[in-house]
């Protein structure tokens, strides 16, 4: 399964925002977004550039990509997915994107970054509806219930679990159980919820 490789801290600082790649490290001040708030490369130093229109599009794009960890032809698939349905692009877009297995995953707390999500989800941690599942792109559906697998709970990486799904902010349409360490998908993400990026511009990029 191809990945994006590309130094993590660096993608942030092209797209000139935090976009969370590393687990704790991005809240503390080690974040090189807090260290060199400027573009990498020899040029950096003069700043971000203004840009033009498709040059936003195309950032924004860029940026939604490397939050969600996928490449092009992933990404691009999902917008044909999602102008193919019925329902609005962006919010469709967005749904497919929220609902992969690993963003859920990072979502519920049960993994510090999307990039770890998808390791524990290869390695056979997770169940869903208590069959096990390996694949990160997998899409939930609403009434899925994701766990943990029983002989994974005793693993030094879920030591402290419980207390890091306390402290997550969540989401309104996952529920998560914090004792019994499950995750119920309870409804479709809505755009109201959507903060990281601009799912108008990505539709406007593809849709020249
Ligand atoms: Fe981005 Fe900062 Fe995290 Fe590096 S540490 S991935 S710059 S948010």
């Amino acid at each position: 399964m191809a990945r994006n490789l590309n130094p993590k801290c660096k993608q942030c600082r092209r797209e000139g925002v935090k976009l969370f790649l590393k687990g704790d490290r991005c809240s503390t001040p080690k974040c090189a977004m807090v260290k060199r708030n400027f573009p990498p490369g020899v040029h950096g130093g003069k700043g971000y550039p203004r840009s033009t229109s498709y040059g936003l599009e195309l950032r924004e794009k860029q940026k939604a990509k490397r939050i969600y960890r996928i490449l092009e032809a992933q990404f691009s698939k999902y917008f044909v997915q999602a102008t193919k349905s019925k329902g609005n692009t962006e919010e469709v877009m967005f749904q497919l994107l929220e609902m992969r297995f690993d963003n859920v995953v990072y979502r519920a707390g049960l993994a510090k970054s999307r990039d770890l999500a998808r390791q524990l989800i290869s390695h056979k941690h997770f169940t869903i509806n208590g069959k096990r599942v390996n694949i990160p792109s997998y899409k939930v559906k609403v009434g899925d219930v994701i766990g943990i697998k029983e002989n994974s709970k005793s693993s030094k990486v879920f030591d402290s679990i419980k207390e890091q799904i306390k402290k997550i902010e969540g989401v309104s349409w996952l529920s998560i159980d914090p004792e019994k360490l499950e995750i119920k998908v309870v409804d479709k993400p809505k755009l109201a919820e959507l903060k990281e990026f601009n799912p108008k511009l990505i539709v406007e990029f593809y849709s020249k």
